[in-house]
């Protein structure tokens, strides 16, 4: 059997965006091997990581796209929301700048994603929350008014990586069984 092949009753796609080095490509290793880097390399980005996941009794093989830094020159192309039944939307709780490119995601989302697409927004960093810009309220209620789901995380102290993942492909499942 090859690897698409190995008991799996569905397979999902889905994408991290946001602005670059607000933790997309640590978040995704953190939750597909549980790594985290320091460093920030661009080049980290695999095109996607797998992960399998049991929701009830059925076995989900999540695929998961980042980026490899096209986010940097908004050259992200509509083939990469092509397919995907999820997003996560990351901004980096630390940078306000991060917080206010939500809403030009948001629509890029809405024109090339699919209009059913789970979304959740994750605002990632709390580890540095010293360092925060934006407040927990401010990232659920914008979260509440374009019906999204919210988790704030921390891929280096892997604090809800695992959670915000899951929220969306359980949603996923819900609905598309
Ligand atoms: P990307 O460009 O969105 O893929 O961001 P990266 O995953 O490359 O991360 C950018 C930088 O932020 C790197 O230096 C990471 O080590 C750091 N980083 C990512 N997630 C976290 C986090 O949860 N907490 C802290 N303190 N740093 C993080
Ligand atoms: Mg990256």
């Amino acid at each position: 059997a090859d690897s698409f092949d190995d008991g799996c009753d569905y397979l999902f796609k889905a994408v991290l965006i946001g602005d670059s080095a607000v933790g997309k490509s640590n978040l995704l290793s953190r939750f597909a091997r549980d790594e985290f880097r320091l460093d920030s390399k661009p080049t980290i980005g695999v095109e996607f990581a797998y992960r399998n996941i049991k929701v009830g009794d059925k076995l989900i093989k999540a695929q998961i796209w980042d980026t490899a830094g096209q986010e940097r020159f908004r050259a992200i192309t509509s083939s990469y929301y092509r397919g995907a039944l999820g997003a996560l939307l990351v901004f980096d709780i630390t940078r306000r700048a991060t917080f206010g490119s939500l809403k030009k995601w948001i629509m890029e989302l809405r024109e090339f994603g699919d209009s059913d697409m789970v979304i959740v927004l994750v605002g990632n960093k709390s580890d540095l929350g010293n360092n925060r810009e934006v407040g927990e309220e401010e990232g659920r209620s914008l979260a509440e008014k374009e019906g999204l789901c919210f988790m704030e995380t921390s891929a280096l102290e892997n604090l809800n990586v695992e959670e915000a993942f899951m929220q969306m492909i359980t949603k996923i499942h819900e609905i598309t069984s």
